[in-house]
């Protein structure tokens, strides 16, 4: 068998201290360099446990390697697509959307301050540890908020993501302890809409 492409960890687009003070250098660094890191070595190792088992013709014991590598792989690509949806307070983060994206949010929502409530409610209430994400379902081209568990569960299959924020507590406990709703204010001064118009 030929040797496949791996996982890898993408680089930040900007120093880990760019978004302070909303997120510490610390914070950021933390939850890149480890927490992320983590899934990428994780779905690596997943897909070597395949390949293994695939070159000694081992029996092959899908379920839990599946089930991990939806774990690592669903964290990873989130992760990948969080950091590009941060940008440092005043220089390309915070502020309301432009474009396509402030269109389909006022066509959707009925307005920017009604989507914001609801986007921070979802990630208020997100149970234990996920996702808020913003996506646009393939069939209506609607805009809709999805909640994600873990990294994995309640996703809504082929949706194109726009936007995510992390709601595991390895997101925010440095800078803000227990406090979720501290974090998720501190988000919308450094969420990059120009990204979300990007994808969309
Ligand atoms: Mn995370």
């Amino acid at each position: 068998m030929e040797e496949e492409a791996k996982y890898s960890l993408p680089d930040l687009p900007y120093a880990a201290d760019a978004l302070e003070p909303y997120m510490s250098k610390e914070q950021l660094t933390i939850h890149h360099d480890k927490h992320h890191m983590a899934y990428v070595n994780g779905a690596n190792a997943n897909l070597a446990a395949l390949d293994e088992g695939r070159k000694k013709g081992t029996d092959p014991n899908m379920k839990p390697v599946l089930k991990d590598l939806s774990w690592n792989f669903g964290g990873h690509y989130l992760h990948s697509l969080f950091w590009a949806n941060l940008a440092p307070a005043g220089k390309g983060g915070g502020g309301e959307p432009s474009g396509a994206t402030a269109e389909k949010i006022k066509t959707g929502f009925g307005s920017f301050d009604r989507f914001k409530a609801e986007f921070t409610q979802a990630a208020a209430s997100v149970e234990g540890s996920g996702w808020a994400a913003l996506i646009e379902c393939p069939l209506t081209k609607r805009l809709q908020i999805m909640q994600v568990e873990k990294h994995n569960t309640n996703v809504f299959p082929a949706c194109r993501v726009l936007m995510v924020l992390d709601l595991f507590e390895h997101a925010y406990y440095i800078d803000y302890k227990n406090d979720r709703g501290a974090f998720i204010g501190a988000f919308w001064n450094i969420v990059n809409w120009d990204e979300v118009n990007r994808r969309l």
